[in-house]
């Protein structure tokens, strides 16, 4: 069964703010795939790397948005976990085979044959597409329903932001006593800094200048440090954290050699912020000499982890900080994350007219 969506896409990279309205057909139907009307999506860093082709060229025209929430629409023969008028979130992949040994151990993201949730081809060819559209079709290992009672576009960041601070967080056993850095302030860590104190954790926000100090405190962190204008904290918080996570995605803004010895003996980092081009800062081998720390990553995080993840939000009231604007103007919301105005997660909302 072929079904028709409307979103917007980018048609050139080298405009990434000139979103024109189009319509495509979803993915050829399975019989697991939910089919989500689509209300709100937020807009993620990857969105903007992604049509400004900071990350190669992508599959044009393209429609982007991974944080998607909306009502299900359709389901397949083979889908139990959901009906039609069902509140749900979709994050940023789309597909797995189900049956490798990632599937089969709640590491789906980690599945080789994995589809991302746009600028993305299925095996048969089909197209993947965002949420930045009326609508979305899904495999349902995919679909996470919401909580009762969370709001939509409230959710709609935990989708994507959410997991992906959240899985390396429990994958490295962030818990009561334990010490956490969140490195970039912005849509990630923001809602990274909530989580961590909901796991029990005590918090130091590293941030370039104490522009956001407020914002910070309010999030919850216990510490702030500033790791621009030339202080020494690498000295002051020289073995202090057990785990910490960066968020940051432009080289620049990640002195990787300074953080690396905040770190307690063989503590690790976890980077999930990817700068244009893909590459980190450079960085010296005997930098982990000091302490045996590790250094590794983190691709989104399991339906598992994402259940659990939307569980302790609605729990502990972990919120992230949103601008609620219409999907017709995605364009202000590509510009305020370009130029870091964003405070702290834009969450554009479907107005985009039924088709007759
Ligand atoms: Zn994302
Ligand atoms: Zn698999």
């Amino acid at each position: 069964m072929t079904a028709q969506a409307q979103g917007y896409a980018i048609h050139d990279t080298s405009k990434p703010t000139e979103f024109k309205l189009i319509s495509y057909d979803l993915k050829t139907a399975e019989d697991n795939d939910v089919d989500i009307a689509i209300e709100y999506c937020g807009v993620c860093g990857s969105d903007v790397h992604t049509i400004t082709a900071g990350w190669g060229p992508p599959i044009l025209p393209c429609v982007v948005g991974h944080e998607v929430v909306g009502r299900v629409s359709r389901v397949g023969p083979k889908v139990t976990e959901f009906k039609v008028g069902d509140h749900v979130g979709v994050g940023a992949a789309v597909w797995s085979d189900g049956d490798c040994d990632q599937c089969t151990h709640d590491n789906e993201q980690y599945c080789p044959k994995k589809v991302f949730t746009y600028n993305a081809r299925y095996e048969n060819g089909d197209l993947a597409t965002g949420g930045y559209a009326d609508s979305i079709r899904v495999n349902d290992r995919f679909v996470f329903g919401i909580p009762e009672g969370m709001s939509g576009a409230e959710a709609a960041p935990l989708m994507c932001a959410g997991l992906t601070v959240y899985s390396p967080m429990v994958r490295n056993n962030v818990g009561p006593g334990s010490k956490v850095g969140i490195v970039g302030i912005g849509g990630l860590g923001h809602i990274a800094i909530q989580f961590a104190k909901a796991l029990g954790a005590e918090v130091f926000a590293f941030t370039h200048s104490l522009k956001k100090k407020d914002d910070i405190l309010a999030m919850g962190a216990d510490h702030i440090i500033v790791t621009g204008g030339g202080e020494e904290f690498e000295k002051k918080h020289a073995f202090e954290l057990d785990f910490l996570l960066t968020t940051v995605d432009s080289v620049d803004g990640l002195p990787l050699d300074k953080l690396i010895k905040c770190v307690n003996i063989n503590g690790t980092i976890i980077t999930v912020g990817i700068p244009a081009g893909g590459m980190l800062p450079p960085i010296s081998a005997m930098s982990f000499l000091g302490n045996g720390c590790h250094l590794g990553s983190s691709l989104l995080g399991s339906k598992k982890e994402a259940v659990a993840m939307l569980q302790l939000a609605h729990e502990k009231g972990v919120k992230p900080w949103i601008q609620e604007i219409p999907m017709s103007r995605a364009a202000e919301a590509v510009n305020g994350v370009r130029d870091g105005s964003v405070r702290y997660r834009y969450v554009l909302k479907n107005d985009i007219p039924p088709r007759a």
